[in-house]
């Protein structure tokens, strides 16, 4: 077992790399990836503060090194993508330590607009009241800009892995679009053949299911179906905060994925994964 999505203490995660990688080979794992929120020029309570990544950085390659063989650990970053605020990824590239990058879109910009609609964590109203504030409580406009976002980070900077591609759902929760319904079926149709051009792997997320705030992978079934049509590599991950959710949620998404015919092997010169 593998998973290429954990936040330590150096951003909103609990504890020292190294409380992870012990954990991680007491959960029989081969490999084990660390992804730190990167800096964000703005202030906020997620990312590694930019002053910190080097000491980052160093630390995980120190835990590498102490681990040896017993547990190969790869490097990475989730860098957000807000088009006109955050960095460009090969800003982070050029850092030369880094392994990977997962891509994400937590903050959804609507065009003319500086505010920001925060699509993520534990609160139902944050999301209610951005697509109330920021997008006149029009729901199509609204995930169509998450989408059009997402897609975005992925033609121009290229993520090894796309994280929670369709994380837009979870505060949405059947209450104000279904999705079947044909202009979200677009949507997601588009990304899935912009994650394909880009050759990024998609990864599948069970954080919202083991916290409660969601009864799906993101994403979901019916997409990763498309996925598997569509041969897009895929990666499981649990997006762990914490040491002990490293494996939660990882054997249910196993069973599903392979249930849709992906099967292991190495997709990636470093991220072992699904096709
Ligand atoms: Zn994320
Ligand atoms: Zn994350």
């Amino acid at each position: 077992m593998t998973n290429y999505h954990t936040h330590t203490y150096y951003c909103d995660g609990s504890s020292k790399p190294a409380e992870y990688a012990r954990e991680a080979v007491a959960a029989g794992f081969t490999e084990l990836g660390f992804s730190g929120h990167a800096p964000v020029p703005f202030s906020n309570g997620f990312a590694i503060p930019k002053e910190k990544l080097s000491a980052y950085c160093e630390e995980v390659l120190e835990v590498r090194r102490s681990f040896g063989q017993s547990l190969k650990i790869w490097l990475g970053l989730e860098v957000d993508y807000i088009p006109g605020i955050t960095s460009s990824f090969d800003s982070f590239r050029q850092q030369g330590c880094l392994d990977y990058l997962i891509g994400s879109v937590h903050l959804v910009k609507p065009a003319h607009d500086d505010r920001l609609w925060f699509i993520d964590g534990p609160e139902k109203q944050t999301y209610d009241d951005g697509l109330a504030q920021l997008f006149d409580g029009d729901i199509r406009k609204a995930v169509t800009a998450y989408y059009q976002q997402l897609g975005e980070m992925v033609t121009t900077q290229r993520p090894d892995i796309v994280g929670h591609a369709d994380k837009i759902k979870m505060h949405n929760a059947g209450r104000y679009f279904r999705e079947d319904e044909p202009w979200y079926v677009a949507l997601t149709q588009q990304m899935l053949e912009q994650v394909k051009e880009a050759g990024s792997i998609l990864e599948v997320n069970s954080r919202g299911l083991y916290k409660g705030r969601s009864n799906d992978f993101f994403p979901g079934m019916t997409l990763l179906k498309r996925a598997r049509e569509m041969d897009i590599a895929i990666t499981l991950s649990s997006d762990a905060h914490r040491p002990e959710e490293l494996t939660l949620g990882l054997s249910q998404a196993r069973q599903l994925i392979e249930s849709l015919g992906f099967r292991e092997k190495n997709v990636h010169p470093f991220i072992k994964g699904y096709r």
